[in-house]
């Protein structure tokens, strides 16, 4: 039995933190495991907004009829192409 690193009550049970055997209780690790799932929860969420941002923005830009006129000269055709491949890389085309 060791000492539980976050309380300092008698525990057996022993986390590998930083690549040394640390003692965590059961019910400290349980309360760590529960806070780390809200904030992945808050940072998924987050995640979302700011993808939704982009898509929105990718969207305003392909009805913007200012960037896909006909290209006449090789660097509008070059800027359309790859425009087309970052707008097709947001919208997540050939991830499934
Ligand atoms: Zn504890």
């Amino acid at each position: 039995m060791s000492e539980c690193k976050v309380c300092g009550s008698e525990t057996g049970v022993v986390f590998n933190i930083g690549f040394s055997k640390t003692p965590v209780c059961d019910s400290c690790a349980y309360t760590i495991a529960a806070q780390q799932a809200v904030c992945a929860e808050s940072e998924r969420d987050r995640l979302k907004a700011e993808l939704k941002a982009i898509r929105d923005m990718v969207d305003k830009q392909a009805e913007d009829e200012g960037l896909w006129f006909d290209a006449v000269t090789c660097p509008e055709a070059y800027l359309q192409r790859e425009l087309r491949k970052l707008h097709a890389a947001i919208e997540g085309e050939g991830n499934g």
